[in-house]
């Protein structure tokens, strides 16, 4: 069997790649780029720095500050607009995985129309978008490398996954130094997010030996590195191995697929308005020890790259401690349980039967190694 691989043709990696925007403008023939970001984006003067280096060789940009956290369509809308009626011929998206998918989308409904609904999976992006120049300020999501945006639909609070080639940023760059300013709780968020997507892309049904390798190296950067990453953000060690396991995992998953954790938890993070990395937190350990028993040698495996199990070889222990490591990491990054995070119980009875059809609708636990049925 073969795995198709497709990640950016261009990465700039390491502290100082934001200086090397402009470079990456001419590398790709593009002059006039619109910013997309966010208010605390432009508060931390990164959004001015962009704008620097592009004055710097005589490039103008256009910049939308007006991205939100786990982006609705509604929100991406004005932006659209902003590139229908400009003369702009990429898009610099700055700031974490809502930024990046929101330019992923504003490049897509820019060119080809429509709505986002129109190309959520099934539906298979092969369209050529505005070209995306993906600037992650969050070790997390692997956006920056993924052929995957996400995207609520503001009405039915169904978040979208749209998945296709056409969908992967024409170049990332990739610099931790930017991830120095995350706050702790969005640091232990995100970072979970990208160990959730190493541990599922190695277990996935999709997995193959060119994603396994990416697996296995972002969990062996994230998982000694990220209590640390969080406890001590001047860390550059730390943050430096987190951001680049982050961008390995997002090479991982968007080539193997993510499983059930990704597919339970858009429904709960929609419905609910948990962040992604938080509600995939929530689900980890569970989902985790509901899919050993369909795939032990796996599983004991992502417990070697993680440093879990150096000293044993029984592949039943290896998962024991992996169990009992994912657990106590929720508890050191004080991830709230459902019930703590204000979840009203009724309420969430109640949206069961439409989160679980809306979970196997995505495709997502089709490639959990134990498949779950609605029940
Ligand atoms: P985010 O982009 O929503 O950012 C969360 C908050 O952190 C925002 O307020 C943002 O302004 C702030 N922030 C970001 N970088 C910062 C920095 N360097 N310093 C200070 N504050 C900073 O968080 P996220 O977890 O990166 O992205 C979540 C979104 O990504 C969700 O919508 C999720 O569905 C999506 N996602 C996409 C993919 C993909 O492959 N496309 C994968 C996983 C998740």
């Amino acid at each position: 069997m073969t795995q198709r691989i497709v990640m950016p043709g261009l990465m700039e990696i390491g502290a100082g790649a934001l200086d090397k925007v402009a470079d990456m403008l001419k590398l790709l023939s593009c002059r006039q780029p619109l910013i997309i970001s966010d208010r605390v984006m432009s508060e931390l003067g990164y959004v001015r720095r962009v704008e620097i280096a592009l004055a710097a060789v005589g490039l103008e940009c256009g910049v939308f500050l007006d991205t939100e956290p786990e982006p609705t369509e509604a929100s991406i809308l004005p932006a659209v607009d902003q590139v229908v009626t400009g003369q702009f011929d990429c898009l610099i998206a700055l700031g974490g995985g809502s930024a990046i998918d929101s330019a992923k989308a504003i490049g897509l409904l820019a060119q080809h129309g429509g709505q986002m609904r129109d190309y959520k999976v099934p539906h298979v992006v092969t369209e050529a978008i505005l070209p995306v120049i993906a600037i992650p300020t969050t070790a997390g999501t692997g956006s920056e490398v993924t052929r995957v945006t996400i995207i609520t639909d503001q009405d039915t609070d169904e978040k979208m996954l749209c998945m296709g080639p056409g969908l992967i940023p024409q170049a990332a760059i990739i610099d931790y130094e930017l991830t120095l300013s995350v706050p702790a709780r969005i640091a232990a968020d995100t970072g979970i997010d990208a160990l959730t997507h190493a541990i599922e892309a190695y277990v996935s049904a999709k997995a193959g030996v060119y994603s396994d390798q990416q697996a296995l190296s972002a969990m062996r950067l994230i998982a000694p590195n990220l209590r640390e990453a969080v406890n001590t953000p001047g860390n550059h060690d730390a943050k430096e191995k987190l951001m680049l396991g982050a961008t390995l995992a997002g090479i991982a998953f968007s080539n193997a697929s993510v499983a059930l954790v990704h597919g339970m938890s858009r429904p709960i993070g929609a419905h609910f308005h948990v962040p992604h990395g938080m509600s995939n937190a929530m689900l980890l350990p569970a989902i985790t020890e509901f899919s050993i028993p369909a795939s032990l040698t796996r599983y004991a495996d992502c417990a070697r790259a993680m440093g879990l199990a150096d000293d044993i070889v029984s592949d039943e222990e290896a998962v024991q401690r992996l169990m009992s490591e994912l657990t106590q990491l929720n508890a050191d990054l004080q991830v709230p349980a459902m019930s703590d995070f204000g979840i009203d119980r009724h309420q969430y009875h109640e949206l069961l039967d439409t989160m679980a059809e809306q979970a196997l609708a995505s495709g997502s636990p089709n490639n959990n190694p134990r498949i779950p049925s609605k029940n």
